[in-house]
């Protein structure tokens, strides 16, 4: 609990009506899309950078934790308030602040949903091409914090390589400016990159200025069925090894896709051990072109059925089906826990026959999803963390499964970031002197250890 004083000056900065400590938003903040719980002493929902800065000011004073919170999906325990302390919720400063089609580029509040940016940038014929599957809930604070990707990141790149600037409060409540609104800035350090994917523990992110892309002229999707999973997942380095790049090459297995049609009726066939989604964007000629080169390597190897989506409708039917697998199956269980684990694109079928060996051996019950493109698997678990041999099973796959993607020469994590969730995992990536290095940055902004603390620095 805060004392009456701190509480006072909160309040004095937010007002009665934007300042919270009962008990029902507290256990209401007390969890994300991870399986971690935590009260925080307060919440509040600030409405301007000066808001942030003088928050910060007091929290540094009193030395509270404060927790930055945008849509709270992220899927690791990145916003678990472990040591208690003051969440900031942006989802009410939340404005998209400049359009700019002739520079290219967009200024936004951290509040803003991913999708309601899409939608007001689709009116001027353009997107920001970052789409997490999260993109309905999920804000661009939240995006820019974990550095999010998406489907149609294996061609466009995340959310990182659209951030041209930012506004940020540190932890002393100084604010900073990164970059401007130009493609080309080499002014100094790129600091926006150091706040990017920070996962709230280096700077409060109030602003950002992101690039934007004209929206293509037409898409192809096509979606191929397998007999196995190894033929699915050999497709998709197949076709990258002959120069084409798709939009997005999307992998589901039986299992995930039949759980998904047991409970949410999507119409998708069920005698099949894998299937892709496979998108190509751009003018009309170039993508009927990739369309059938993509249907030819899927057939040569073994595709059993190639469908393409021959309307709008059925093309954000597919995308719906892929995009509901997690909403679909975290319905299955008290829990459900995405892992992230990335191999190289070359590793991928490797990667995907060894997660399911594992998942097996293990006798978990768990779908296999991937960005298969970018060699970002999910396995998408579902569980109950209450029966404890269960649990320690997960968490004896889960080892495994990092283990093999860092033999594969991956890595921890493609976009979940690391949170709470892979923090312990961090030394089979990161060597004692990059983590010390890590340390000392921290240090540099966050000296008194506020920002997010407990997580993975
Ligand atoms: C169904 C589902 C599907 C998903 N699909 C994807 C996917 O396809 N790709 C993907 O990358 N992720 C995905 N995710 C994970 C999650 O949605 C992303 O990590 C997303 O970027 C989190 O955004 P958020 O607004 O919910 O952030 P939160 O969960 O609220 O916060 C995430 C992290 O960002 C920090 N943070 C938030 N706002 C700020 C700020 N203003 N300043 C500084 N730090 C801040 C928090 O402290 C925390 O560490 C999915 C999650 C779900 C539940």
């Amino acid at each position: 609990m805060l004392k009456t004083n701190i509480k006072k000056q909160l309040m004095a900065i937010v007002g009665q009506e934007r300042f919270f400590d009962d008990d029902e938003t507290l256990v209401a903040y007390s969890y994300d899309g991870y399986v971690v719980e935590s009260r925080p002493d307060a919440v509040l929902f600030p409405l301007a950078t000066e808001e942030v800065s003088e928050i910060m000011k007091i929290a540094d004073q009193h030395r509270v934790p404060v927790i930055a919170r945008g849509g709270g999906s992220n899927l690791t325990g990145g916003t678990v308030p472990v040591e208690g302390g003051i969440v900031l919720n942006f989802t009410k400063m939340n404005r998209i602040l400049e359009v700019n089609t002739g520079d290219r580029f967009t200024v936004v509040q951290p509040g803003v949903i991913n999708a309601n940016l899409q939608k007001e940038l689709s009116k001027v014929n353009y997107f920001f091409p970052p789409d997490p599957s999260s993109m309905g809930f999920s804000t661009i604070g939240g995006n820019v914090a974990e550095n999010a990707g998406g489907p149609r990141c294996l061609k466009y790149g995340v959310t990182g390589d659209y951030i041209l600037g930012m506004v940020v409060v540190l932890a002393s409540g100084k604010v900073i400016r990164t970059g401007s609104c130009n493609v080309k800035d080499v002014t100094g350090y790129r600091l926006s990159s150091l706040f990017c994917g920070s996962e709230g523990t280096l700077g409060i992110i109030t602003e950002v200025t992101l690039r934007i892309v004209p929206l293509p002229e037409s898409y192809r999707t096509i979606v191929a069925y397998y007999n196995n999973l190894a033929d699915t997942a050999e497709t998709v380095k197949a076709v990258l090894a002959q120069g084409i790049i798709p939009t997005a090459m999307e992998l589901m297995d039986k299992v995930t896709t039949n759980l998904v049609e047991d409970n949410a009726g999507l119409g998708l066939p069920r005698e099949f051990e894998g299937m892709l989604i496979i998108e190509v964007d751009g003018v009309s000629e170039a993508v009927s072109s990739q369309a059938e080169k993509i249907s030819k390597i899927a057939k040569s190897f073994g595709a059993i059925e190639i469908l393409e989506a021959k309307s709008s409708q059925e093309r954000e039917s597919l995308w719906k089906a892929r995009k509901s697998v997690h909403g679909v199956l975290s319905k299955l269980a008290p829990n459900c826990v995405t892992e992230d684990a990335t191999v190289p694109v070359s590793k991928v079928p490797e990667m995907i026959i060894g997660v399911r060996a594992i998942l097996d051996r293990h006798n978990i019950t768990a779908g296999i999803v991937a960005h298969a493109g970018d060699g970002n698997i999910h396995p998408v678990i579902i569980t109950d963390t209450r029966d404890t041999e269960e649990w320690s099973r997960v968490e004896t796959a889960a080892a495994e499964i990092f283990k093999l993607a860092v033999e594969l020469r991956g890595t921890l994590s493609g976009e979940h970031g690391i949170g709470l969730a892979k923090k312990q995992f961090l030394p089979l990536v990161l060597d004692e002197n990059t983590r010390e290095l890590m340390s000392v940055v921290k240090k540099a902004l966050d000296p008194a250890g506020l920002l997010n603390p407990g997580k993975f620095v």
